[in-house]
This record gives C-alpha cells, structure tokens and sequence, in this order.
C-alpha cells in the first residue's frame, strides 16, 4: 500500500510500504476513506524525538473495516467507521473510568513514540487499529465522513476545552488560535451556550473564517479592549488556549478574569514555563491542560455532528490526494490553509 512517511526535517514523502494486518485479536483492519493533516503533525513534519525518518504520519481517519480480530464482536466488515487518534486497551482502570488517554496501553497512530509505542499512520490506504471496540466508533447513518473525521481528535479537543473549562450558558470565552483546534473550540463553547466567543489570530484569512463559523474575530492585540466591551472590564470567563507554548499562555492570562479559568489544549513539548503565579494566587485563577478524549466524547459528538447542531465542515480549506500530501504539509505550516482533507 501508500503511506505518508517523515522523511527527514521539514519533508515528508509516500512511499510503498507492506500492508498492515491483523497482528492481535482485538485488531481490526481499515480501509481509510479519509485522512487529514493536523497541526499536530506539523510538529513531526519539523522534526521531534521519537520520530525517526520513516516514521509512518497521520491520526486523523474515516474509513470502513475490511477485517476484525478473533475477540472483536461489535465489528463487522462493511462497518463505516471514524478513528480516535490514538488507541486504548477499553479494559484498564484508567479506561474504564473513561480516561483513555491515560491507558498504560495507549499509542497514538502516526506519531512514532512521542505518545506510547509506534503504530501506524493514517495518511495511508490502511490501517492496523488496535483495541478496535474501544479505539473505532461506528458512524450512524447520516453523519458524513467530513464531519466525522473531526471527532477524531480537533473536535475532540475543542469539545474537551468547553468541558474542562466548565464553559456554562452566558459565559464569555476567548480562544487564542483560529487553527483548526481554535475554530472547533470556537464551536464546541458556541453550542455550550457561551454568550460570545472572542478568537484571536493573527491572520485576516483566519478571522473571517472565525466570523463565518460564529466567533467574534480579533487581531491579538486587540483582544483585551474587546474582552474587556463585553465582560464590562472583567475580562473572559474562560480562556482556552489553542496554539501551544509560552507566548500564548501568556496571552491566556492576560485575557482572563479574576477567578477565571484558563484551559490549554495546545500541545506544549518545552519542559518550562514561567507561571505568572502572583497573580494566579491572588486572583483565584485556574489553569488545566486538556487533551481531547475522542473515545470518551465521540457518542456525544457524532449526534451533534449528524444533526448538524455542530458543523465542523467550514474550516475545511481543501482536498489532496496522497500524491498532494508532501506540498500540503508545506501549505498547512505556512498558514495558507487551515484543515487539508486527503482522499487516499
Ligand atoms: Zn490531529
Ligand atoms: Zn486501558
């Protein structure tokens, strides 16, 4: 079969490479319908320890089961299904308490080990899915394979950060980011009842597509003053932050309220920051990190999708085939997209 592969920095290439096969009896095989490229992928794209050239990328998938394991019950070839980004046991302590993530068992697709054990990559014409009841969820019948593909993870996440940052009817949010996980945040708080969602982002492309999708568009350096009209000088309920890094959660503190709350759902790979923690003290801040948990949010997330109550689909910026993937990688970076579909 084809496959995304890195490559070495800044380069990724397809290649050939053997068919992946049921190995386990909790395995499934898929045929991906549809990949995508995550920003999360851009960090491997720039290079990152545990990605050696060769690494197979790509987490994000839809796709149709060709073939189950011995132990698997609630699957069947034929099934139409989406992927989480990364796989968990459905067995352990962590999981059953619906804590996937922290599985001692979890290994997320396409990243090599940054995140568990390698395993293969997405951006590809199949894939090897391990714990296939618990890591795959069958897409009821009118959900589209577009919409689906960001329960995967960018929704997931966006979903996770109105959770975790206990966003309630009338609150005010700002998001910092209108990248993919940005916009879905955006839209995550939106059917959370939030009041108004202030996204910022530094490019104009970015910030009509914020205004199409609901949010209130701001430059960075105007968030505060904006923030500020609509909260009565209070500042935002809940800030969630969407880029990763220190500058923007220096923003997301700037932004919040006293005895406000500041969720990160960037991916942060420093091993420090200097926490602004004067102020956090003396002002009640919280501040929590959330991965999106597609496995625990995907039964709530594809009947918001199916209905269209959330409707992902208009940050999508286009469509490659594999082929178009190594200069897509290229576009993504360089800002000029923001979700890039692949039809494998
Ligand atoms: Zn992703
Ligand atoms: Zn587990």
């Amino acid at each position: 079969m084809r496959a995304v592969v890195y490559a070495g920095p800044e380069r990724v290439e397809v290649r050939s490479v053997p068919d992946p096969r049921i190995e386990a009896p909790e395995d499934a095989l898929v045929r991906v319908t549809l990949s995508a490229i995550c920003g999360t992928d851009l960090h491997a794209w720039h290079g990152l320890d545990g990605i050696p050239a060769g690494t197979p990328l790509g987490h994000e998938f839809v796709g149709e089961v060709v073939a189950v394991g011995t132990a698997v019950q609630h699957l069947a070839p034929g099934d139409r299904v989406v992927g989480s980004d990364f796989a968990a046991c459905g067995h352990c302590w962590w999981c059953r308490r619906g804590d996937h993530w922290e599985c001692p068992q979890r290994c997320m697709f396409g990243m090599g080990s940054v995140f568990g054990p390698p395993l293969g990559g997405a951006q590809a014409e199949l894939l090897r899915v391990p714990f296939a009841q618990t890591t795959l969820q069958r897409l009821p019948a009118g959900c589209s394979d577009e919409a689906a593909i960001f329960a995967g993870d960018t929704l997931a996440s966006g979903v996770a950060a109105a959770e975790r940052g206990g966003v309630v009817p009338g609150d005010v949010v700002a998001v910092i980011g209108g990248g993919a996980v940005g916009q879905m945040a955006s839209l995550a708080c939106q059917s959370y009842g939030a009041a108004a969602v202030v996204v910022t982002d530094l490019i104009p492309a970015r910030r009509q597509l914020i205004a199409a999708n609901g949010g209130v568009p701001s430059a960075p350096e105007g968030a505060r003053q904006l923030v500020d009209e609509l909260t009565d000088g209070r500042g935002a309920d809940v800030v969630v932050e969407a880029v990763g890094g220190s500058g923007p959660l220096e923003t997301a503190f700037d932004l919040v309220r006293r005895r406000g709350r500041v969720v990160s759902v960037g991916a942060h790979f420093a091993a420090h920051w200097a926490m602004p923690v004067a102020r956090a003290f003396a002002d009640e801040l919280s501040l929590c990190f959330a991965i999106g948990d597609s496995i625990r949010l995907g039964p709530r997330i594809l009947p918001l999708l199916t209905v269209g109550a959330i409707d992902p689909t208009g940050v999508i910026s286009e469509r490659v085939s594999l082929d178009g993937v190594p200069d897509a990688y290229r576009r993504l970076a360089e800002h000029t997209s923001v979700k890039i579909l692949i039809d494998p």
